[in-house]
């Protein structure tokens, strides 16, 4: 063992290295009799660098890069229920506001428990049951009841989700993109060598099996988010608006830092989207009630659909959301060097009168923009160009 020692320092000094001796331990294996082996029966004096280096049991293990790696058995696997059933809790108590404690579990306790699975394969029925206990915190944090959809929390921020890890799925998903880049590398000998361990089939029924999609290219990762919007989106109770909100500027108000909504129209705007906001009709799913008019103006059922687009009693409301848009969009558009109209009266070729809701000029260019119906304040959809009424053959003769 010393000979192997002296070599290693040799080495490290032809090529200007230094073994951290702290961080480095030994052990000794001799054979004994009848297939039994004895293990550190002797006070060993190695050293390195005229430092001791340390004896360890080979069954407890060392810590590498974070990881308990165990010389019989690889890497130790930690008892990750209880580790983040602890952190959850107390985050819970903490006195902070349900964002916060939902961003401190994503970017802190998750981002570890992430980088921990990356290198240990854990088992997937324990992981499951770490997703529940999860998923029973965060519903708990944002006051969303029990039924909420989990799709909502798996579903990327970008999408309309709350983008947290699925680790039953993102911890196989990363370690399929690991072997992925070890079976596409540069070098010949070690694909050649990777393929005989039939690391291609693992691959493939651990995504066939947990729905991660493998893309073509070998330099795209895999990636598992897509497969949680589809199933959200094949869900009777999805929201029927859901394909307006697929792009990242509908759901700005989900990311980090936004402060778009209060906390509480925060959680109200979640409810919205899961299609979990007590309407009547909402409220009927469970108990079954009869009665699921609308209680103000009692000609349809109360559904958000009813109340932000169609309900007459919410008219004052909609106007009120629909002129705010208008104005905040003029005031940008007037910041980035537009001349704006807002309502302008038009007459085209055949003296029709049009009143779109703005009318924008800049350097030759005109925009006509209406913006269309939106919820909790936040613009659903933005048309700009010619939407609706504008019909391309009307909008070429508009005359200014
Ligand atoms: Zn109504």
């Amino acid at each position: 063992m010393q000979g192997n020692l002296n070599i290693v320092e040799e080495f490290c000094q032809a090529t200007g290295m230094r073994l951290n001796v702290k961080k480095s331990a030994g052990f000794d294996i001799k054979p004994g009799s009848k297939n039994i082996y004895v293990i550190n029966d002797f006070e060993p004096k190695w050293t390195v660098d005229h430092q001791k280096l340390c004896l360890v049991n080979p069954s407890e293990g060392n810590k590498y890069l974070g990881i308990k790696v165990s010389s019989w058995t690889g890497c130790t696997k930690e008892d990750l229920f209880i580790k983040l059933e602890t952190w959850c809790e107390r985050i819970g108590q903490s006195i902070l506001k349900p964002r916060q404690k939902l961003e401190i579990l994503k970017s802190y306790a998750l981002a570890r428990v992430a980088y921990y699975l990356y290198q240990v394969d854990y088992p997937q029925t324990k992981l499951k049951e770490i997703d529940c206990m999860i998923r029973r915190f965060v519903k708990k944090w944002l006051h969303l009841p029990a039924c909420t959809t989990d799709h909502l929390l798996y579903t990327s921020t970008a999408m309309g989700g709350l983008g947290i890890p699925r680790l039953a799925k993102s911890a196989p998903c990363s370690r399929i993109n690991t072997k992925r880049t070890v079976l596409n590398s540069k070098d010949e000998n070690i694909t050649c060598f990777v393929k005989t361990t039939g690391i291609e089939d693992e691959i493939k029924d651990t995504a066939e099996k947990l729905c991660i999609r493998i893309p073509s290219n070998p330099k795209r990762p895999a990636s598992w988010r897509k497969s949680e919007e589809k199933q959200w989106e094949a869900q009777p109770t999805a929201d029927k608006g859901r394909k307006c909100f697929e792009h990242k500027c509908s759901n700005s108000w989900l990311q980090a830092g936004s402060k778009h909504l209060r906390e509480g129209d925060f959680i109200s705007a979640l409810q919205v989207r899961a299609d979990t906001y007590p309407t009547r009709v909402t409220l009927a799913r469970p108990d079954g009630r009869e009665d699921i008019t609308c209680r103000r103006c009692k000609t349809a059922p109360e559904t958000i659909g009813h109340i932000l687009g169609h309900c007459p009693a919410m008219y004052g409301y909609r106007i009120y959301r629909h002129n705010g848009i208008v104005d905040t969009l003029c005031d940008r558009l007037k910041l980035k060097g537009w001349l704006v109209s807002k309502e302008p009266r038009l007459r085209d070729a055949v003296v029709k009168m049009w009143i779109p809701d703005i009318v924008a000029v800049k350097d030759g260019k005109v925009v006509l923009i209406d913006p269309t119906d939106c919820k909790f304040g936040i613009v659903r959809k933005v048309t700009t160009g010619i939407t609706g009424l504008w019909q391309p053959s009307v909008h070429s003769d508009v005359a200014f």
